[in-house]
């Protein structure tokens, strides 16, 4: 029963930044689409814009004509909408995560299937989770910063140590994405 549920918790893949999973590597993998997570992966909690290299890697996504959706979990749906409208990104409003209800709606939006598909999201409980049941593939990131909800920060992130932990302990080591810059 735990093994059952922490092989669904464990992502296919670790990144420990957005700008490893370059286009050429989603490609090389058969994916041509990115769902991405908001808050802590693609922007610092309660800020409304992305850093540099962020705006970056979203750049070159876009270049290589890779289709994204924003999946969020956030009880702010307006800042959701407004950045999503400053990135000229689709986004997928009342995700839910790791409910995979709403992350089926974002690859409808999207016009692409889970097996072509990938989740980018720096929590294991929302983003992975919800990756692996809706059937695409699963990125864990570093998260951009500490600072984040209450909740995320004292009951998710010292659960999710004791989750990464149990992977660990069972040599279920799930690759690093290849960083280009060593
Ligand atoms: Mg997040």
């Amino acid at each position: 029963m735990l093994e059952r549920w922490l092989r669904q918790i464990c992502p296919d893949w670790v990144a420990r930044r957005l700008a490893d999973v370059t286009p050429d590597w989603l490609r090389a993998h058969g994916i041509r689409a990115v769902l991405l997570d908001l808050d802590n992966t693609l922007v610092a909690w309660h800020e409304m814009s992305p850093p540099p290299e962020v705006r970056e890697w979203l750049a070159a996504l876009a270049a290589a004509r890779m289709r994204t959706c924003l999946t969020s979990n956030t009880h702010r749906p307006q800042r959701l909408a407004a950045i999503a409208a400053a990135l000229e990104l689709p986004f997928e409003p009342g995700c839910a995560k790791p409910h995979p209800a709403g992350l089926r709606r974002a690859l409808q939006r999207i016009g692409t299937a889970p097996a072509e598909s990938a989740l980018v999201g720096d929590q294991l409980f929302t983003d992975v989770l919800g990756g692996n049941w809706c059937g695409v593939t699963t990125v864990l990131v570093t998260p951009l910063s500490h600072r984040e909800f209450v909740g995320t920060r004292w009951i998710s992130r010292p659960a999710e140590r004791l989750v990464l932990r149990a992977l660990a302990r069972r040599g279920w080591l799930w690759p690093v994405v290849p960083s280009e810059n060593g």
